[in-house]
């Protein structure tokens, strides 16, 4: 196992040496330093000590007020001079207050990019700065500055990878509308720039972008353009470091969403593209009508995104398909699948008999769909109206009710959607593949939602957060190897002070046979089963794992790394099983349509893959689930990020309006909390986590010493201000490079400074 002696992980981001802060606290009470105070409502003002008597103090605010506040809600701020600091490892004081302060204040001066340790913070700006471009590229690839940005990190990816010829990766993670697909394009942007010849596929590899985005994303109620899908793009390099091919997985696709909308959200853009921006012979060839007419679009009373021109982003596609040589006739069958999904959707029924069974109506709807999908209308209203059930000898047919038409309607349309993403993310790969005679080298971006915590969490934020909990064992690995690494160069005795890793977490998802996901696949394949049923096989056969929590009814908990969520295990094993009639597939594959038979081909496959279909008592065949999917897909990509080296990216959203300039402290918090980044960097830098190189440290605190003891070397001047101010040993270690020091110490060194 991966973490040494454990120690309990803490909340706060106050640093684990209690008992340091607490002296340091006393010598700030003593000097009459600035402190952060928490006022009564939470919120920290900054302030000073003027007395303290027992466990209070007074304070004196900036506003000239005095207030008696107890010593426990009191912690030491940073001296001026960090105030701007781009690395919050420089940070005297990882504090929440200090932090927040920290972020704050550079946000306000457009410095969006701040550094914690490795791992760069992105703040999103809502608006557009003047930080990118050609010129931008340049500066940053002739490193004229080192001012954190997304550019230096590419910058240092694409360095690493020729240098090393090690594979990289850029991992980004972050909110619904933090900013990390803009973040990743401005990634891929910096390294198409330079990675762009003549022969080089570099805008290719770009264009990829708006073709995923079209099928991928939506507006949300967060965010206009969010994705709905997890992506990993890696991206080849030839031995002279041009941009040479590209390879795309996708995971996750929410495809609810082409069916169910909710109130002021969209469907996925493509749809409104093709809708507004389609020529009129090919709105004929496809019997298309506005997108207002179509009930799988107008149901959520949101047409159109202010600023967004459809008509002219369905011409950046065609742009696009052309660009990654999609040919004209494969271009028209994926328009032809997106009507008929639109034409499934006007599709409606009428109840002919007491007990809810149906007709399907023979309108517009039922004939422009059947004729899209190339099969007899006839065929379609029955498979859209019943079913055929095993009996005994025979096979009967058995007419559907409203609830089971429409739910088998949607399937199909859901189906059409789904399959026609990853077809068309193959399209895209095979176009793209690397030619046999180019070297290995690569880059690969991640754009994974955030860790997610709502009030009611359900399947897609489990799968979200277990996804998380991976990339955040690789990302503390990291951090562990990094320091490791750091010490043992400068001939440090490190005692990394050990921590808790995520691994009893990740046990209770992933390892068999007792954990969430192999429980959900046994309860997937009972059709008796229930959500209910689940929950209590959970609550009966986890209980051993700390990670999880008995709730009542059918909820539970996961302490996760970030935080506790409460899952409501309310349509799980419907959401996991995944199913699709075998009257809907067999239709599919009755079909003319060349993909509605491949699609129906490739479901076929994989349920022979997974085995049969479910039924009772079938523990010998289990058929594998949505959730086990995903973890499988999840393994390959570690297995391929473990082979790079990785950057960490963080997006934040600084408010929750979309607007420029509103920081809300809380707000960041709550995310600086959930990407476990404080934790992370109080970890890298818990024994001493103050760095300094000798030359630094020399040039700032050389001057205390007294003209004639001033030594000539950054070392051996470094090693006289420390015995000159009674530094006790316990509180650094002199490393070949570098000072280590103590919480507190730079501190009581600034103070000194002040007053020399
Ligand atoms: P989701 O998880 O929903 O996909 P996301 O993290 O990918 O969200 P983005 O779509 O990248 O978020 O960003 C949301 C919006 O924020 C963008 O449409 C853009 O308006 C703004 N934004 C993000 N980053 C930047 C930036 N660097 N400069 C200017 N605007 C930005
Ligand atoms: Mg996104």
């Amino acid at each position: 196992s991966f973490g040494r002696k454990r120690v309990k992980k803490d909340a706060s981001v106050e640093s684990p040496y209690a008992k340091l802060d607490c002296d340091t606290l006393s010598y700030f009470i003593k000097m009459k330093l600035r402190v952060w105070c928490r006022q009564p409502r939470g919120q920290w003002e900054l302030g000073s000590i003027q007395s303290t008597s027992g466990e209070e103090a007074s304070v004196l605010f900036s506003s000239g007020k005095v207030l008696k506040v107890a010593r426990s809600e009191l912690v030491p701020a940073n001296p001026d001079i960090l105030e701007v600091a781009d690395d919050l490892i420089k940070l005297a004081y990882l504090n929440e207050p200090s932090v927040l302060h920290n972020l704050r204040f550079r946000y306000s001066r457009e410095m969006i990019y701040s550094k914690a340790g490795p791992v760069l913070i992105a703040l999103n700006p809502f608006k557009d700065l003047q930080m990118y471009g050609n010129d931008y590229v340049s500066t940053y690839r002739q490193r004229l500055v080192d001012s954190p940005h997304v550019y230096g990190i590419a910058e240092a990816a694409y360095n690493q990878m020729m240098r090393d010829e090690v594979n990289q990766s850029i991992i980004i993670s972050g909110e619904s509308g933090s900013g990390k697909t803009e973040t990743a394009k401005i990634a891929m942007q910096y390294l198409a720039a330079l990675g762009s010849g003549s022969f080089g596929r570099a805008n290719d590899v770009l264009q990829t972008n708006c073709i995923l985005e079209a099928f991928g994303n939506a507006k949300t109620s967060v965010n206009d353009n969010s994705s709905r899908f997890g992506k990993f793009i890696e991206i080849h390099f030839s031995a002279t470091g041009k941009i040479c091919g590209a390879n795309i997985q996708t995971y996750l696709l929410e495809k609810s969403r082409v069916v169910q909308l909710a109130s002021g959200e969209r469907s996925y853009h493509v749809f409104y593209q093709l809708c507004a921006g389609s020529p009129s012979s090919l709105k004929e060839r496809l019997n298309l009508k506005a997108a207002c007419e179509y009930k799988y679009l107008n149901q959520s009373d949101c047409m159109t995104i202010g600023g967004i021109d459809d008509a002219k982003n369905f011409h950046q596609l065609m742009k696009a398909f052309d660009a990654v040589r999609i040919f004209k006739e494969d271009q028209e069958m994926i328009f032809k699948m997106l009507a008929t999904i639109l034409w499934l959707g006007n599709i409606s029924f009428k109840v002919t008999d007491s007990e809810n069974h149906i007709e399907v109506v023979g309108d517009e709807a039922i004939t422009s769909a059947a004729l899209l999908m190339d099969c007899s209308s006839q065929d379609l209203m029955s498979a859209l109206s019943s079913q055929k059930i095993q009996s005994d000898q025979d096979i009967v047919s058995k007419s559907l009710t409203l609830l089971q038409a429409i739910e088998t309607r949607d399937a199909i349309a859901k189906f059409i959607y789904s399959s026609l993403f990853e077809w068309l993310v193959q399209q895209v790969n095979k176009s793209l593949e690397v030619g046999e005679n180019h070297t290995e080298k690569s880059i690969s971006i991640l754009d994974i939602c955030g860790f997610q915590s709502f009030q009611k969490n359900s399947f897609e934020q489990f799968c979200i957060n277990y996804a998380n909990e991976r990339l955040q064992q690789h990302f503390y690995r990291h951090l562990f190897k990094l320091e490791q690494e750091d010490c043992e160069s400068d001939g440090i005795d490190c005692t990394v002070l050990d921590f808790e890793d995520n691994q009893e977490c990740l046990d209770l998802f992933e390892k068999k046979p007792l954990s969430l996901l192999s429980l959900l696949d046994e309860e997937s394949n009972f059709p008796e089963a229930s959500d209910l049923t689940f929950a209590n096989k959970l609550k009966n056969l986890l209980d051993a794992n700390h990670c999880f929590k008995e709730e009542s009814g059918r909820a539970f908990s996961v302490r996760h790394y970030a935080g506790e969520v409460l899952y409501d295990t309310n349509g799980f094993l419907e959401k996991n099983r995944d199913t699709l009639s075998s009257n809907s597939i067999q239709l599919l594959s009755s079909s003319n349509c060349e993909l509605l038979k491949l699609f129906s081909e490739v479901f076929n496959q994989s349920e022979e893959h997974g085995n049969s279909t479910f039924h009772v008592g079938a523990a010998y065949s289990q058929k594998i689930g949505i959730g086990t999917k995903f973890k499988d897909q999840l393994f390959k990509l570690m297995h391929q990020l473990e082979s790079t080296t990785p950057h960490f990216i963080r997006c934040i959203k600084p408010n929750t309006k979309k607007l420029p300039g509103i920081y809300d402290n809380e707000l960041v918090l709550q995310q600086l909390r959930c990407c476990g980044l404080l934790e992370a960097v109080r970890i890298s830098r818990a024994g001493y986590p103050t760095r300094i190189k000798h030359q630094d440290f020399s040039r700032r605190y050389g001057i205390l010493l007294s003209e004639t003891d001033v030594p000539q070397d950054p070392l051996t001047t470094t090693v006289a201000v420390l015995q000159k101010f009674n530094i006790p040993s316990e509180m650094y270690q002199v490393g070949y490079t570098k000072l280590y020091l103590r919480a507190g110490q730079i501190g009581a060194l600034e103070d000194k400074r002040k007053h020399f």
